[in-house]
């Protein structure tokens, strides 16, 4: 792909000439006989590389006609490309160890270097880096050494859907040196399709020429009979996770009658929350300051707690802020006005932590949702209690 230069770029020129100028066949020096340029951006820049392209002079010579290039040119770039390694090894550092997305990387190439390289170009680099990531992954010579001191493999595969309706990543891993050894997506899940990815791997360890001890999976009718097949009297084992989930089946759905009960007794939240917020208002009506003379400092209490209460009555969906309690607090001195609004603050604080509390859906089987959400509740109703036995007083009543 030409990619087009705006006009008055200036380039950082760098020459480069072949290593040795005498032929290689008969040891004549030889004589440059063209000029190669190449245009690129590198992170010091835009570049021009000035090849000086070589030939043997003598006409009799065995190696005539033969154009002899500086080595060199491929240290700093590949033929036709616009970027010179450094930038494809930033680019594809960043996608793929840092995960930051192709418009990211745009902008960060184009305010940091200045490099200016559309959408298309960023993704064409990065499909190139993968290339050569996955060549470097899958080498013969460099799996043969990381296997070096394993004596027997344990083969996974396990098929992943990134987006629901999209095909399905098969992925084949081996468990001794947590490594997936290839990648597959496949449009369906039917034997035929799944052997081939089944013998792919039969071919790998062979080619390693160690014993496979055995093989983990979900068990699917596909991966059963395509394993039975191409490793015969190999173990096939149902892997912890899939085994542990699906015994736990029926204790999840329990579970979750159970969150839906819980959720339908604690409620009222909304209502309790714009009582504390109603008891706010009229205090900050008579304030007769215009917001735009008021500081911070020299504000009465009042304003104090309008400030508070603004925030939260306007966001209705939002959870009151921790900073407006704490603006509350800083700016009020004394009275009744700050003992009424820190136990404002303490009820919309108990309100948040039960909001999250019925929101919150994380959990695995060992720990499902509900489990979850019946301990925190029971936090929050022993400090209530302590709180209540702490101090027994007329405003506390009011949690
Ligand atoms: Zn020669």
């Amino acid at each position: 792909m030409a990619y087009r230069w705006p006009a008055g770029t200036t380039f950082k020129r760098i020459d480069l000439d072949v290593q040795d100028r005498l032929c290689p066949v008969c040891g004549r020096a030889m004589h440059v006989c063209d000029h190669r340029y190449h245009h690129l951006w590198t992170l010091q820049g835009p570049t021009q590389v000035v090849n000086r392209l070589v030939r043997c002079p003598d006409t009799s010579c065995q190696s005539r006609g033969r154009t002899f290039s500086p080595e060199a040119e491929l240290s700093i770039s590949m033929p036709r490309w616009c970027m010179g390694w450094d930038v494809l090894c930033w680019l594809g550092h960043r996608r793929f160890a840092r995960h930051w997305s192709v418009p990211q990387l745009r902008l960060e190439l184009k305010d940091t270097h200045q490099i200016a390289l559309s959408d298309d170009a960023i993704e064409h680099y990065i499909g190139l880096y993968q290339t050569m990531l996955a060549a470097r992954q899958q080498d013969p010579a460099r799996l043969a050494e990381a296997y070096r001191d394993i004596e027997s493999l344990v083969l996974t595969i396990d098929g992943l859907q990134p987006e629901k309706g999209h095909e399905t990543l098969y992925v084949v891993r081996e468990l001794m040196s947590k490594r997936v050894w290839f990648a597959e997506p496949l449009l369906s899940s039917a034997t035929p399709e799944v052997r081939r990815l089944i013998v792919v791997a039969r071919q790998w360890a062979e080619r390693l020429d160690k014993p496979v001890r055995g093989w983990m999976s979900d068990k699917q009718d596909a991966f059963v009979k395509a394993i039975a097949s191409e490793f015969p009297g190999v173990p096939h084992r149902y892997c912890y996770n899939h085994f542990l989930r699906d015994v736990a089946q029926p204790v999840l759905e329990l579970d979750s009658r159970a969150k839906v009960k819980m959720r339908r007794k604690v409620r009222g939240l909304r209502a309790i929350e714009r009582r504390v917020l109603e008891a706010h208002r009229p205090a900050a009506a008579p304030e007769p300051t215009p917001p735009d003379e008021r500081s911070k400092t020299d504000a009465p209490p009042l304003a104090g707690a309008s400030e508070a209460a603004a925030p939260c009555a306007s966001s209705d969906l939002g959870l009151p802020t921790t900073d407006s309690a704490l603006a509350a607090t800083g700016v009020a001195t004394t009275g009744e006005a700050l003992v009424e609004d820190e136990a404002g603050e303490v009820v919309l604080g108990y309100c948040a932590a039960v909001r999250g509390i019925l929101n919150d859906s994380q959990g695995g089987p060992l720990h499902p949702p509900g489990l979850r959400m019946r301990e925190a509740l029971q936090d929050v109703r022993d400090s209530l209690d302590r709180s209540l036995q702490g101090k027994k007083g007329g405003l506390q009543s009011r949690c």
